[in-house]
């Protein structure tokens, strides 16, 4: 299996230090900070939705490579999306970043159960839900700072 941990440590960094979809949006619908004081990661989303559609993401910030490589990753992943199936995706994704290696939700979440291992480290599993709970936040609408702890 060290090849494949290889692989999905090469992604992570590729994401982190070439992100995807990094800067923001003239005219976003939403907006929202987000904040994991534990490791100093900070974000700034930008987002666009049009009838219950997301249709651009955009993030800010500086943070770990876990945190970086994971908004980079969100962003890619649930452009285009309906607020249901982003539901379905963030429910799939904290439940394998949390709880570790399933092949249900891995073969779910494609390219996005690259960060599962992260479940074997506590403190990095803030660092990788950072970006979906800020996205989550601003989608619906809570006006809490979003922070981690
Ligand atoms: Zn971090």
């Amino acid at each position: 299996m060290a090849g494949l941990r290889e692989l999905y440590q090469e992604v992570i960094v590729d994401h982190s230090k070439h992100p995807r979809n990094f800067g923001e949006l003239d005219n976003p619908t939403f907006r929202k900070d987000g904040f994991n004081p534990l490791c100093g990661d900070k974000l700034t989303l930008t987002i666009s939705e049009n009838n219950n559609v997301i249709e651009q993401i955009r993030f800010q910030g500086c943070g770990c490579a876990i945190s970086v490589a994971s908004a980079s990753l969100m962003s890619e992943a649930l452009q285009g999306k309906s607020r249901t199936e982003i539901n379905a995706i963030f429910h799939d994704f904290h439940q394998l970043v949390t709880q570790g290696h399933n092949t249900i939700l891995e073969i779910r979440l494609g390219k996005l159960a690259i960060l599962a291992g992260v479940a074997e480290y506590p403190a990095r599993v803030k660092c990788a839900t950072l970006a979906w709970h800020t996205l989550n936040a601003a989608i619906t609408g809570d006006t809490k700072q979003v922070s981690t702890e």
